[in-house]
């Protein structure tokens, strides 16, 4: 069966990329492994078939782990500098391919062009980042309570790291893992989101060309295609040391749980329930941006979108005015279109879960500010284009507690002290992104202090999403724990050896015990 491909240029963009949806209708990436039942991907843009991708078996998958265990000694032999050097390579392929790749992540995910592009510009700042980093995976000296001996740590190569990640961000999450874990001797087998198979297809392709230029075994790259049943293979793999998966809080409770019962480490990167702390002393200029494009931008899909604004009672009609004001400008369409703002949701099953998302607010005795509801007609054929929604509710509403992957922005209020907001703003399970729009340093600075926000990222008149490499991304609470990009998260992708080591001609022993003989 022929895939059907849209006019806009996509033919061309799956070309480039090394995909050939056209003529055998199936793509496995360039490792060859995948020979189970088929997964097709739809546009939610348009709804039409981009092309097909073969899932990976467990047969298939043992041959993935033969060859990755195989490729890890090799790449862990490389020093770390030369690994650097690679994804030198890499990065600088990623900026010839900036474009198509950027076009095939908005089409397939739906969310804007630029937004595509700027992921795009993610993988290679990590790259970036990555490739100074190799020159400074430093252990340290540490002095030994011994006479005539020396302490050290070292870090070294942990071996196979499995990569779970999400539709949201369908090749960024990739990259942030997989960059690091290079550079740190290790390699990866990744399964992506299937609801985005053709953007892994298309990232593994641009590797694996790098690794054939450079003589060295595509084993450090390899991609598993699928559902959750294959995600189930790494999980419970021994040989797979490290498990980084990104997700719904669902998804790491059970991977988190499996991979704890064979004792393998897990990086987990879950969801979010994001707030803005509105106070009295803050600007409209940047409230109002901030806290518009964190609800609406990639539709409400990312997870660190705002869900909830908590807004100072002596400014809240204000407030509430001007957002729903901007929310008036707002266009909704083709994502690959610059003049919208707002793209589709994922599919019709995330459309059902934020139509029965509002409707339980409403039960729950939320008042509509905003309404939101499906776009139908030309240009929506998808079926996948929503409104984004405002509605007025509090905090303990069972529905405002929960994560809902949409755009549907909660409004509610805090009176006195900025204390009185930290604790609406840490009254959720989730503890990924938070932020506070003040012109007041003690109130910044109370919301950043250990008794203040609980998140993983607490920001100050900037709002919940955008989050720079340069900073360790992830949160606490149901949201996993896990860090990945920035500061020192390359840690996790190594194991830590402590050495102790004599230069004297005796051997005292720690603590001063005696052990004569
Ligand atoms: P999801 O949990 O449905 O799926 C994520 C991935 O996990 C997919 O690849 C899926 O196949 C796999 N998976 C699901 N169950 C599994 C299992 N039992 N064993 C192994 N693999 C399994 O999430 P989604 O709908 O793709 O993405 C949206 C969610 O991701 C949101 O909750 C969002 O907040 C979260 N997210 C978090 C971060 C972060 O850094 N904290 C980043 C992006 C997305």
């Amino acid at each position: 069966m022929r895939a059907v491909i849209t006019d806009f240029g996509i033919e061309e963009t799956l070309k480039t990329l090394g995909i050939d949806a056209v003529n055998d209708g199936t793509s496995t990436g360039s490792n060859h492994f995948s020979n189970g039942e088929i997964i097709e991907s739809y546009s939610p843009v348009d709804g039409k078939l981009i092309g097909k991708v073969k899932t990976t078996t467990k047969a298939d998958y043992d041959k993935v782990m033969d060859a990755a265990t195989k490729a890890f000694k090799t790449w862990r032999d490389i020093p770390a500098p030369q690994r650097g050097e690679i994804v030198r390579q890499f990065g600088n392929k990623l900026r010839e391919l900036k474009e198509p790749l950027g076009k095939l992540v908005s089409y397939e995910m739906g969310k804007s062009l630029q937004e595509g592009y700027g992921e795009v510009q993610e993988m290679i700042d990590i790259c970036d980042f990555a490739v100074g980093l190799s020159r400074q995976l430093n252990g340290q000296t540490i002095p030994s309570e011994r006479p005539g001996h020396v302490m050290r740590e070292q870090w070294h190569p942990i071996g196979v790291v499995g990569i779970i990640s999400a539709f949201n961000f369908p090749v960024a999450v990739w990259a942030w893992n997989t960059a690091l874990a290079w550079i740190c001797g290790d390699v990866c087998v990744w399964k992506a989101s299937e609801k985005t198979p053709l953007c892994a297809v298309a990232c593994q392709n641009i590797i694996a060309e790098i690794l054939k230029d450079n003589n060295l075994p595509e084993g450090i790259s390899c991609i598993i295609n699928g559902d959750y049943r294959v995600g189930e293979f790494m999980t419970t793999d021994n040989k797979i040391a490290l498990v980084s998966a990104t997700g719904s809080t669902r998804m790491g409770r059970i991977v988190g749980k499996t991979v704890a019962e064979r004792f393998g480490k897990s990086l987990l990167e879950l969801g979010g329930n994001n707030a803005i702390i509105i106070t009295p002393s803050a600007d409209l200029k940047v409230i109002v941006p901030g806290a518009v494009f964190g609800a609406v931008g990639t539709c409400g899909q990312r997870c660190t979108s705002t869900r909830r604004l908590i807004i100072h009672d002596s400014v809240y009609n204000k407030v509430k005015d001007a957002i729903v004001g901007a929310y008036k400008q707002l266009t909704i369409g083709n994502p690959l279109d610059e003049k919208n703002h707002i793209g589709p949701l994922i599919d019709k099953d995330a459309v059902n879960t934020y139509l029965a998302a509002i409707e339980k607010a409403k039960a729950e005795g939320g008042n509509v500010l905003v309404e939101g509801g499906v776009l139908e007609g030309e240009g929506y054929e998808s079926g996948c284009y929503v409104k984004p929604a405002i509605v007025e509710a509090e905090n303990h509403f069972e529905i405002v507690q929960h994560e809902t992957f949409a755009p549907i922005l909660y409004l509610m209020k805090y009176s006195g002290d900025v204390e009185n907001a930290i604790e609406k703003q840490n009254g959720v399970a989730q503890g990924l992104s938070s932020a506070i729009m003040t012109n007041e340093l003690k109130e910044a600075e109370k919301f950043l202090s250990y008794a203040g926000s609980d998140c993983g990222i607490a920001n100050v008149n900037i709002g919940t999403s955008g989050a720079e490499i340069g900073g360790a991304f992830g949160g606490e609470k149901e949201t996993g724990g896990g860090r990945e990009s920035g500061s020192d998260a390359w840690k996790v992708y190594m194991r830590r050896q402590t050495n102790t080591i004599n230069y004297s001609d005796e051997l005292p022993l720690a603590q001063g015990i005696k052990f004569d003989l």
